[in-house]
């Protein structure tokens, strides 16, 4: 049994008696991590809280009978409030990227252009304008997928490769047809009847585009409405779904759909 230290955030904690739990975590050196917390929930526990949307110096025990490793300490480095106007998107955002880590990393692999990626990003959620929000979490998604050896294929064809050129990509509707079977878009020539495509207008699908190559700063520049962005995160999540045969479910971008739905009525 070995004693590590690492800088790591939770992604999510599952309570299994009334003082134990097991955390998720992504962390810096040690990529995605689930440990046993024994004893952390109780009052009487002297040692730091494990909070969300915290960067946390960790310290843990790895353990190579067990499944999994147990925590020892920790020290909260930076914790995020989002307390800035728009708090309520600030935390769905927050929390549906953790949710989305949760589900993508592979467990004990490590990512650390990911990790701080994904610091720059809270830190982006925390500080950003409320209208940046809708721009920076598919900014934030795609740039995950990518990262991990999911690219959407936006410029090229995913059935034949041809190179996008305006005549060949639009049905005759004038709408852009993405497959998230096949893993992108595809030309006029290779759409058939029976393929599922999700149809995209030029400015959703420049929009798309845009993303894929945006910085954070430069995504929190873009201006897209919240409307506009679950098109978007449509495509992303159906083109997750079939690529990794991962549940597309983001529990937290449902709840924020729910609140804005409720708002607007
Ligand atoms: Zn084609």
């Amino acid at each position: 049994m070995a004693l590590e230290k690492t800088e790591a955030v939770v992604l999510k904690a599952f309570n299994w008696s009334e003082s134990s739990r097991t955390v998720v975590f992504f962390t810096r050196g040690f990529g995605k991590i689930a440990l046993v917390d024994k004893g952390g929930r109780s009052i009487k526990s002297r040692r730091g809280r494990i909070v969300s949307f915290a960067f946390l110096e960790l310290t843990f025990y790895t353990s190579e009978k067990e499944s999994s490793g147990y925590i020892r300490d920790i020290d909260p480095l930076k914790t995020f409030s989002f307390e800035k106007e728009g708090t309520v998107g600030r935390l769905a955002y927050g929390s549906a990227a953790c949710e989305l880590l949760n589900l993508l990393l592979p467990d004990s692999e490590p990512q650390p252009d990911l990790f701080d990626y994904f610091a720059a990003f809270l830190n982006t959620m925390e500080t950003a304008d409320k209208r940046s929000l809708p721009g920076l979490f598919p900014a934030f998604f795609i740039r995950c997928l990518s990262h991990l050896g999911y690219h959407p294929s936006l410029t090229h064809c995913s059935s034949c490769g041809k190179q996008a050129d305006s005549g060949s990509w639009r049905g005759t509707d004038d709408f852009i047809r993405f497959s998230p079977e096949r893993g992108g878009v595809v030309c006029s020539s290779c759409q058939t009847a029976a393929d599922r495509y999700i149809r995209l207008s030029q400015s959703g699908f420049d929009q798309l585009v845009a993303l894929q190559r945006a910085s954070l700063t430069e995504a929190a520049a873009m201006p897209i409405a919240y409307a506009d962005t679950e098109l978007l995160l449509e495509v992303l999540t159906s083109f997750m779904s079939f690529q990794t045969g991962l549940s597309g479910r983001i529990n937290s971008l449902e709840f924020l759909k729910k609140m804005k739905d409720t708002k607007l009525k």
